[in-house]
């Protein structure tokens, strides 16, 4: 038997879907447009394609976008005094600095100069301590996208073995805390682990997020676990090249009861996610109940 295929290209355009509604009702009940500030420096050609991804849709689930283009030799200084004003700014209810920042700038101080009710990426400490303890924060995109998937294809995760391979701030560690938080038993392995397989094998939900191409094996998979595939690899095909997960999707796919397949499985949950944190944001500084199916 061969795994469910979760679609993530179709899930997320029900996202968008469900974005786009409740923008057009806080438009015609609340007169409020959320709106999402995204910033870029330098011309780093993977970070210009996304900002253009994100502004696209932005606009087309009916919210503003304030895109600003910096040049890459802007001081720190003044990159701090445009994320002051769009802190400022009450058309602006999500901000968005594109990562990475070039390397004279300290990207920390920079997220974390951003306010916190705006962070709609979920970088900023404070959101990282709030869902570190339980409570409303706003949650990175991407595993909140994961999230989102999960619940969708498992419902109830309680007690489920749930194993995330690796620890970034990004996906790793907030995706643990998220399983934690639905109540799986969660192990986080990292490079450090040892005997990894074994320790992958008693995944029920499986979170790859390791960034080596095809690194897990399908005789690494708990037959019938659910495994999402954050992983972005580009690899050589003779003169082209393509996109691969993190997991050896064909073994996997053999094994698993469901996976996420690469592309389109979780790659287009993210800007989806930014969207639905952007209407989270502008809701919640409004004092507006939270958009259902859409948060945490
Ligand atoms: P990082 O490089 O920040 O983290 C990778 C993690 O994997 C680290 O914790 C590292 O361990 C661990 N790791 C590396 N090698 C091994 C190994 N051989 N065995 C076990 N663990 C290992 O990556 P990110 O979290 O930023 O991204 C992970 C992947 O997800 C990438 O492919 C990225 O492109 C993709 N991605 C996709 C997104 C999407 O929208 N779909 C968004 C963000 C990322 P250690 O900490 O010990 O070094």
């Amino acid at each position: 038997m061969t795994a469910q295929i979760l679609d993530g290209k179709a899930f997320s355009a029900r996202i968008r879907d469900r974005v786009a509604a409740h923008v057009a009702r806080l438009r015609s009940e609340h007169d409020l447009v959320p709106g999402l500030a995204v910033v870029l420096v330098g011309e780093d050609p993977a970070s210009q394609v996304y900002v253009r991804s994100k502004h696209r849709q932005t606009v087309e689930a009916g919210m503003a976008s304030f895109e600003h283009r910096l040049p890459d030799d802007t001081t720190e200084a003044d990159l701090l005094n445009l994320v002051h004003q769009l802190n400022n700014d009450p058309q602006v209810h999500g901000i968005l600095v594109q990562l990475p920042l070039p390397v004279h700038m300290n990207a920390s101080a920079v997220i974390d100069a951003i306010s916190p009710d705006k962070d709609v990426d979920g970088f900023h400490v404070s959101n990282v301590g709030l869902l570190g303890t339980g409570q409303n924060s706003m949650v990175p995109c991407t595993p909140l996208g994961c999230l989102l998937m999960l619940r969708e294809h498992l419902g109830d995760m309680s007690g489920l073995n749930a194993v995330v391979l690796g620890r970034s701030n990004i996906v790793g560690k907030p995706m643990a805390q998220l399983l934690l938080n639905e109540n799986c038993t969660v192990t986080i392995a990292h490079s450090r682990t040892r005997d990894l397989p074994e320790v992958l094998r008693r995944a029920d939900i499986l979170v790859a997020a390791v960034g080596r191409p095809r690194m897990v094996q399908g005789d690494w998979i708990k037959p019938g676990a659910t495994v999402i595939d954050v992983g972005i690899n580009r690899i050589p095909e003779g003169e082209k090249t393509r996109l691969v997960g993190d997991v050896d999707f064909d073994a996997a796919n053999e094994v698993a009861g469901a996976i996420t397949p690469v592309p389109g499985g979780v790659g287009p949950m993210t800007i989806a996610c930014l969207l639905a944190n952007t209407v989270t944001a502008c809701c919640r500084t409004n004092g507006l109940p939270l958009p259902e199916g859409l948060t945490v």
